[in-house]
This record gives C-alpha cells, structure tokens and sequence, in this order.
C-alpha cells in the first residue's frame, strides 16, 4: 500500500536500462523499474518472459550485463563486480520462492532464528523472541518445535516468510510463493501476503493469482520477452490493457 504522508518517496528500487542475457539470449530488455518505499508491485507475464530474472536481479541472485540498479541506497554494478553491496543488498532484501527451502534438519523456529543470530549477530533469546512473534504473526506458533517435513505446503512457505521477516527486510521478494501448493493451502499463504501488505511492506510479487493481485497491488506489470510492455493500477491493466500482447495474455489467464 502506498502511503502518500510516507517520510520519503525516494525510490527503494533503481533499475535503469537493465539489460541480461543468458548466452546469446537475451533475456531483459532495457528495464526502468522504480519502485517507492511501501509499494505493492505484481509482476505478471507468460512463462519463460523472465519475471524471475527480473526480481532475482534485484538481490543479486543473478547478474545483469548492463545498465544499473541500486536497491536503498546500494549499487549493484553489472557483472556481479560488487560484492560489498551485495552483501548488504542479502540482508535487507528477503524472497520467498516457489519452492519453501527450508532447512530441513532445523526445526521450524531455528529455521527462523538462524539468519538473526548467523547474520545479524543476535543473542539466541532476543532471535526466538522475535521468532515466536513471526510465528505467530503468520499462525504456526503452535507449529515451532516440528521440522518442516511434518508441515504442509502453506505451513512451510508461512515458515518461509517468518524465516525471511526475521531479518527486518526493507523490501520483500516472492516467486510465485503460491505455485506449488495445493489449492486449498493458497488462501492461507495469500493472507499473510495481504496482511504484510496492509502493515506497509514495500513487495515486488510474481504470481499469476490474479484475483489478488488485483486487490493487493499499488502497480501492476506485465512483461513479454523481457521488455515491459505495459505497467498501471490493477484497473488499468486489468480493465483497459492498452496493448495486445496484455489483452491475449489477460484473456488466457483470467
Ligand atoms: P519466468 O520466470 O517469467 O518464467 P525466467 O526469468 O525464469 O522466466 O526465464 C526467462 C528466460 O530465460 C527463459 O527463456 C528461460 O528459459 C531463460 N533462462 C532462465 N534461467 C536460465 C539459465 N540459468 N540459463 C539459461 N537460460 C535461462
Ligand atoms: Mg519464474
């Protein structure tokens, strides 16, 4: 959600003509992408258009041949040459991914307090204070002392966004944190995306639920062979797709 009364409304994402390739595919376009400080961004677009590269550009998990991006303040240079930043860009950027990545021999509460105490340097009973309140917060605290594997799929991927919360992120990334659930665990992975969204979470979000997105976003944009071809509220590109590469996708898809 946009704050309009929000300290600063310099950008919390830069990304200026930001170009990757894998080989000789090229795989973003020049992307211009600046995102505000508690601004709901949804990434929509075909498989294989490159919204995972995309986001996993922004903290470093790919690198880009060319153009810029800084994330809060932090430059990340083309070619993976910045690794200081890189460094910072990891601890104040967290994703949660298709795939929940827990540890699986950490029981669910040390899964959350292993970064806070590895990274941020915390004592262990200030991290599981701050575990449990995740915990809770995303409705497993009952859930703590099990390991993940007797967890369900939204189980663990609420595990997975305590775990990335646990590090104060500024910004908040997910790739299609919903995709390989079952349907009926969706709703509750979504309600905690939604409750995040509503304390002020600034969020880049690539999912094809489209019903949320349209409710939760500030912005919507679609891309197509990693160019973005058209960006607006949900209603304008929901509603009114201007182009008609969005009107085919959108016909596909909703
Ligand atoms: P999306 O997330 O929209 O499905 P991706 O960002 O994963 O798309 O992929 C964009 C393009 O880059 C696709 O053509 C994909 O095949 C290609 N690609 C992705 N990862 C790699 C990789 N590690 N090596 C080579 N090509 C890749
Ligand atoms: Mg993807």
């Amino acid at each position: 959600m946009n704050h309009s009364n929000s300290a600063s409304n310099k950008p919390i994402v830069h990304m200026d003509k930001v170009n990757k390739y894998f080989g000789s595919l090229h795989v973003l376009q020049d992307i211009d992408l600046e995102i505000t400080p508690g601004e709901v961004v949804v990434i929509i677009g075909a498989s294989g258009s490159g919204k995972s590269t995309l986001i996993r550009c922004v903290n470093g998990l790919e690198e880009f041949q060319n153009g810029h991006i800084e994330v809060d303040g932090n430059e990340l240079l083309p070619n993976g040459k910045s690794s200081k930043a890189l460094q910072t860009i990891r601890t104040e950027v967290g994703m949660v991914f298709q795939q929940f990545n827990l540890f699986p021999h950490l029981s669910v509460r040390d899964n959350v307090t292993l970064a806070p105490i590895k990274v941020r340097r915390l004592d262990r009973g200030r991290a599981t204070e701050i575990a449990n309140k995740l915990l809770e917060r995303v409705g497993i605290s009952d859930q703590a002392d099990k390991y993940p594997s007797q967890l369900s799929g939204g189980q663990q991927q609420r595990v997975a966004l305590a775990r990335a919360l646990a590090m104060e992120p500024r910004l908040m990334l997910f790739d299609e944190p919903t995709s390989a659930l079952d349907p009926e665990m969706i709703g509750e992975v979504l309600d905690a995306m939604r409750e995040l969204a509503n304390e002020g979470m600034t969020m880049m979000i690539v999912t094809h639920e489209m019903g949320f997105a349209r409710e939760v976003a500030d912005r919507v944009i679609y891309i197509h062979g990693g160019q973005i071809v058209e960006q607006g509220s949900p209603r304008e590109v929901f509603d009114n797709p201007q182009h008609e590469r969005t009107q085919n996708f959108l016909s596909r898809v909703l």
